[in-house]
């Protein structure tokens, strides 16, 4: 434990030298800051000792839990063997191995991996390999530099990815930095632009998908979706059929489909990929976060052989991709990586995961009773919570209100670590958390919603 002289020190300065992410800092500096010192499971534990459940998986990466032994050693064996080594031009065992692997579970024909280090650059490498493809396959054409993306999606900070990005909040303000990128209607169920209710809808959000494509698909390189889940503008669940259309959208009009699996991968929705719920496989598939069961920073992007096979050329006809980041599959995080999908094989972590699931959704029930709870979304272990003032209506609570915020706080007075994506409360455990400490992260989550929420709020 750090020794207590240090606590107020360690606070000082994080509010003097950090700029947090996705934080308003005027904010942040007036609070006491939450300071995590180890974690051990599904707990985590501050500079005081203080006991917190990780109810978000530390921003949905943990996928085994804190500290497991298995990963943990295989990063320490790793490390000894050597710092970092390139693969720009060089190889390593744990970068080679990893690479089989992934082409092995993830979905048919995907053979290619492509390194790198976050979420964000994996897309970015999605788009332009998908970019390149066009201009460079047999009978090429440079016709196909748009992308079409969805409304409300989120692929990542860099300028490319909030280019194909679709959440106002985030996105706006950088529009003239950004390419055009031609939007589709979001799987949103629950506010449906459309106006329409699933199943009588008929998929009218797809429909509209297709009329974009329909206009655009000669000058459109690829698609690009979160599969299933719309994770960071709130975990809207994709009806069924909607990736299953998206995919034959992509094959009936000849652009490529780009599955961007960061946030679902790795048994996040109760299967590996979230591709597999629908039977589908893109030609482009990027992983990240839960990657390294939530260790090291490592993203791939994955490619059939028909693309791979198009930078193919002599030397000097230029076809490589000139892409590549300094640390792009470090041999440490390739051995987390590893670490971990042997230890979803000897816990079998799916398989397990699935009575999770089941007690998860049984669970979740009961926030129906809550009148300001105006949506309930699940798709296995990723679950978004919607705050509205008026259900009703579905009227949202004003920002200033900072609903979401407050929840998350309560929360936090209770033990248990969440972090909400506006007034939506995102539970996301890890795939290792036992029942009982899942029962107890609804309970506070629930207590916490029905405490905040003022009395005298529309209903
Ligand atoms: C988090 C996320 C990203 C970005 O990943 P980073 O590692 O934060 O760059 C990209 N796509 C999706 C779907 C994500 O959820």
């Amino acid at each position: 434990m750090i020794a207590e002289s240090k606590h107020l020190e360690l606070e000082l300065d994080d509010k003097r030298y950090i700029w947090h992410p996705f934080t308003q800092m005027k904010d942040y500096v007036k609070e006491k800051p939450l300071i995590i010192e180890r974690g051990e499971g599904s707990f985590l534990w501050d500079i005081y000792g203080n006991k917190y459940l990780d109810g978000i998986s530390s921003l949905w990466v943990t996928v085994h839990g804190h500290c497991r032994e298995e990963i943990t050693q295989a990063i320490t064996e790793q490390a000894k063997k050597v710092s970092h080594t390139t693969l720009l031009g060089l190889s390593h065992p744990p970068a080679i191995e990893l690479a089989k692997r992934l082409a092995q579970i993830t979905p048919k024909g995907l053979n290619k991996v492509f390194y790198s280090d976050s979420g964000a650059t994996a897309v970015e490498i999605a788009l332009k390999m998908a970019f390149q493809y066009w201009l460079q396959k047999p009978n090429g054409c440079s016709d196909k530099k748009k992308f079409v993306s969805l409304k409300n999606a989120y692929h990542g900070d860099t300028i490319g990815a909030v280019s194909v990005g679709g959440i106002d909040l985030f996105h706006k303000t950088y529009q003239p930095l950004l390419f055009d990128s031609l939007k589709g209607e979001s799987p949103y169920c629950y506010r449906c632009n459309l106006g329409k209710t699933y199943p009588s809808c008929d998929l009218g959000c797809l429909t509209q998908v297709e009329d974009v494509i329909k206009k655009h698909h000669h000058e459109t390189s690829a698609m690009i979706v979160e599969p299933m889940v719309q994770g960071a503008s709130g975990m809207l669940v994709s009806p069924p059929g909607y990736l299953k259309g998206i995919r034959e959208l992509c094959t009936r009009y000849n652009i490529l489909m780009i599955a961007d699996e960061v946030a679902v991968g790795f048994g996040r929705t109760g299967k590996m990929f979230a591709c597999e719920h629908e039977d589908v496989a893109p030609d482009i598939l990027t992983l990240g976060k839960g990657i390294t069961g939530g260790y090291l920073p490592l993203a791939a992007t994955i490619a059939t052989d028909e693309i791979y096979n198009a930078f193919l050329g002599e030397y000097d006809e230029f076809k490589t991709l000139f892409h590549g980041h300094t640390y792009t599959g470090n041999p440490v995080a390739c051995a987390a990586a590893l670490a971990s999908l042997d230890v979803f094989e000897k816990d079998r972590t799916i398989i397990e995961l699935q009575k999770k699931i089941e007690f998860l959704e049984k669970g979740l029930k009961r926030f129906w009773d809550l009148k300001h709870v105006g949506d309930v979304r699940q798709k296995g272990f990723m679950v978004g919570i919607e705050l509205v003032s008026n259900r009703d209506s579905k009227e949202p609570f004003p920002p200033q209100n900072k609903t979401g915020i407050k929840v998350i706080m309560e929360a936090r007075r209770r033990g248990v670590i969440l972090r909400p994506l506006g007034d939506v409360i995102v539970l996301m455990p890890p795939l290792s958390i036992t029942l009982q400490e899942l029962d107890e992260l609804l309970k506070v989550t629930f207590d916490s919603i029905r405490s905040v929420i003022p009395v005298n709020c529309k209903l």
